[in-house]
């Protein structure tokens, strides 16, 4: 059976969002969730983390889940490479037993499930739902396009990563036009960052590092502690330091209230930090990755930064093709 019969054929899809979820994995489960909706289906809408504060203005995001209801027919998991990152909501029977469908963009998805819906060049989740939705030719409501015209300008950095192209562009258009509100969508993400998080990133920049190329920033649970927000709060902090002129390559490491270290990595066109959170157990795209690795800190920088030294130095070649410079630091 083909993916989109299956998707046709659905009445109760479980679809899931990957924990620690972003713009593009709610965006993206929210905007095939109100498609189902209005078609008369009963999607369970899950994930297995909350729902950042950020990302609460989303309309639907209120009937978002953390459990299964237990009356499901499909599986579709969306923006997510792999079965650890569905967190609890990944159950070996359950998946074993209905069929499961794969809807991501990342190019280390390991290909789980039954039919796979992979786009590495999309630059979203919710670019590859939105296209689903004008092939099956299901509707495309203000509140879906509201939440996937989110997926896309949250995972492009309000299309300025180096992979946006003129299809997301004339996506966004085609959303703004089913009547996604562009301006207070931006709002929303930009007037949203609370004051510890400002102090974080102030303390957390004061000591930031450049070598051979890396940029790299720390943050300790005792700093988020000192600052009163989450992890997830300070994400935003490698995405700023990946514009230092010096540097090919920045590393966020943030440390889990249970003592693991999450790694975000960012890189310039022409070295692929994919490779290197897939060896490290994570994934991600060629120019913005990640992996979890168990602590302490310490640790995981040495490892880390070597495996990002002996990648770099491999790929100097490719850069100086690219008219990169790897003499600037
Ligand atoms: P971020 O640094 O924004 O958290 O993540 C950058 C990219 O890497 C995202 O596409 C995200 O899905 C992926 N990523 C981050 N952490 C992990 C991880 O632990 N496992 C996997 N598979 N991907 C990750
Ligand atoms: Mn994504």
């Amino acid at each position: 059976m083909s993916l989109e019969t299956l998707l046709r054929q659905a009445q109760r899809p479980l679809l899931i969002a990957h924990i620690a979820p972003d713009g593009d994995a709610i965006g993206s489960l929210l905007g095939l969730g109100w498609a189902m909706k209005e078609l008369g289906r009963w999607p369970t809408l899950a994930c297995a983390d909350p729902v950042p504060e950020s990302l609460q203005f989303l309309p639907g995001h209120d009937e978002i889940v953390s459990r299964r209801k237990g009356d499901e027919d499909v599986i579709v998991s969306l923006d997510s490479s792999d079965l650890l990152r569905l967190g609890s909501l990944y159950d070996q029977e359950l998946f074993a037993a209905l069929p499961v469908v794969n809807i991501d963009h990342h190019v280390t998805n390991v290909r789980f499930g039954s039919e796979q819906l992979i786009e590495p060049t999309a630059v979203s989740t919710s670019q590859i739902v939105y296209d689903l939705l004008r092939r099956l030719d299901w509707p495309v409501s203000p509140w879906s396009a509201t939440c996937l015209l989110t997926g896309l300008i949250t995972d492009t950095r309000s299309f300025r990563t180096s992979n946006t192209t003129a299809e997301a562009l004339r996506t966004a258009v085609a959303l703004i036009e089913a009547g996604a509100p562009l301006a207070e969508i931006n709002g929303h993400l930009e007037h949203d960052i609370p004051m510890g998080v400002v102090t974080l990133w102030g303390r957390a920049l004061s000591a930031a590092r450049l070598q051979d190329g890396i940029v790299s920033v720390e943050v300790t649970r005792k700093l988020l502690r000192e600052c009163g927000v989450s992890g997830g709060d300070a994400s935003g902090l490698v995405s700023l330091v990946a514009g230092v002129r010096q540097a090919q390559i920045a590393v966020l490491f943030t440390e889990k209230p249970d003592g693991r270290v999450e790694v975000g990595l960012r890189s310039v066109p022409g070295v692929d930090v994919s490779g290197v959170a897939l060896a490290l157990g994570g994934g991600g795209h060629r120019q913005a990755a990640g992996c979890t690795l168990p602590g302490p800190l310490e640790a995981v920088r040495d490892t880390v930064l070597a495996h990002l030294a002996q990648m770099l130095a491999a790929a100097q070649p490719e850069l100086r093709a690219l008219g990169g410079s790897d003499s600037d630091a």
